[in-house]
Formats: structure tokens, C-alpha cells, sequence
């Protein structure tokens, strides 16, 4: 078996060990084919290659890791995404997340707030035909404004509450996932819903580790 299928077998095993919490005893069946279309390997920092279909993160440099991949996984599950849905993603890293939802047919927006990781993942993405993927570089607390609502929000760096402008652009309809805890502690992450007529619902989903969102001060 290839590497990339063995993952897959791994993270559908994750799946169902974790189903009790997360409530999805299995990736549908177009997650587990944007997982297989995208190829990890292009968004691993140099010299990871060999090791880019580990479930684990790796660095990236700066601090940073490319989440792993069953957290991928269950984060873009969660969101429950339509083709040509709007996303925004605070926290494009490697890239490789964005290019997980781009695969899956939504108009994703990014931001990450360290520069060459942002020009990193814009090149990696443009290579891998992903061009299309709107990028900003800056702090992604305040949201993305001119590009709201979103159907669907991703965070993937922790923080010990939920950004206000996030929820904010979050359409009535919309998910939100968002690793939450205190920098030292343990972190959960959340799924936040916002119904039909706005009323906002938040719930854990299961103890994670993560990196910290930072940036821009006002912490
Ligand atoms: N989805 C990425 C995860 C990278 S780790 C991947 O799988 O590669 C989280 C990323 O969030 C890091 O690149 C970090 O620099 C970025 N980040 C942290 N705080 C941020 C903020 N306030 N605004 C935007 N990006 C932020």
C-alpha cells in the first residue's frame, strides 16, 4: 500500500476511535477524496518530504507546524462544506489546509500573519493549481471584512477565546472551527454554529494540541 492510502486508512481509524466525542464516526466521501487529490509533500518545509504522509504535524519554520492530517481531516469535516461555498481560513501556514478546502470546490480566502510563510504557502499553492485562493498576509482576528460573510470559518492556531469579528462575519447558516484554550493549558476544539436567525451555539468537540494565534497586538 501506498503511503498516502495508509494515512488514509490511519485517519479514518482516528475516525472512529474518536466518534464518541466528535460525533463523526467517518470522513464523508469527499473529504477522504480531497485528501487523497492533494499531495501533502508540496506543503512540507524542504527535506520533510519522506515524512509528509506521518499523521503528525511538522515544522514549517517560524515556529509553526502543518497541522496533521486527521486534524485536517475532522476540522474540514466539521465544517460540512458545499462546493462554492465562502471560507475563510485564519492561519494558512503550509498552505496545505487551504488546498484541502479549494479541492473540495469552496472560494477560500487565507490569512496568515508571518510573512514568509505567507509567500511560501502562495507559491506551493500556485504550483499545486490553486491559484485561485484568495491570500492575505496580516493578523486574521479582525476577519477579512470586504470578503464576509463566510459560510464557513477555520482557525488553526489556538486562543484562549474566540475572535468577536469572526463570529461576526459567520453567515446564519455558517461553521466555525476553532482550536480555544489557555496558552499553557489544555486546548478543545470548538465547533460554533449560527442558526438561521443568528443565535450562535458552541460546542467541544475534542482536546487538541495546537499553536498559539498571535499577532498584531491587542491580545
Ligand atoms: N493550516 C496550517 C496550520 C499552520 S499552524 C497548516 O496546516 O499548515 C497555524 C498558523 O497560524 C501559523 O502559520 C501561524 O503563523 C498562523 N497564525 C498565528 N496567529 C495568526 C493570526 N493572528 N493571524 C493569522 N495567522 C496566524
Amino acid at each position: 500500500m501506498d503511503a498516502r492510502a495508509e494515512l488514509l486508512e490511519e485517519i479514518e481509524a482516528e475516525f472512529r476511535a474518536t466518534a464518541g466525542l466528535t460525533g463523526r464516526p467517518a470522513p464523508s466521501s469527499c473529504v477522504i477524496a480531497a485528501l487523497r487529490q492533494v499531495r501533502r509533500e508540496a506543503f512540507v518545509a524542504p527535506g520533510s518530504e519522506p515524512r509528509a504522509y506521518d499523521n503528525r504535524p511538522l515544522p514549517i519554520g517560524h515556529g509553526q507546524t502543518i497541522s496533521q492530517p486527521f486534524i485536517v481531516a475532522l476540522m474540514t469535516e466539521l465544517l460540512d462544506l458545499h462546493p462554492g461555498e465562502n471560507v475563510l481560513e485564519v492561519g494558512t501556514g503550509s498552505g496545505y489546509q487551504t488546498a484541502v478546502l479549494a479541492e473540495l470546490g469552496a472560494r477560500v480566502c487565507s490569512i496568515e500573519v508571518v510573512p514568509p510563510l505567507a509567500a511560501r504557502a502562495a507559491a506551493a499553492l500556485a504550483a499545486q493549481g490553486y491559484g485561485q485562493v484568495a491570500l492575505r498576509t496580516g493578523d486574521g482576528r479582525p476577519g477579512w471584512p470586504e470578503r464576509a460573510p463566510f459560510d464557513a470559518i477555520i482557525v488553526t492556531a489556538a486562543a484562549p477565546k474566540v475572535p468577536p469579528a469572526l463570529i461576526e462575519q459567520l453567515r446564519p447558516g455558517g461553521r466555525m472551527v476553532m482550536p480555544v484554550g489557555e496558552p499553557h493549558g489544555d486546548r478543545e476544539l470548538i465547533l460554533i454554529t449560527k442558526d438561521a436567525a443568528g443565535a450562535v451555539t458552541r460546542r467541544g468537540i475534542l482536546p487538541v494540541a495546537f499553536v498559539p494565534l498571535t499577532g498584531g497586538g491587542g491580545d
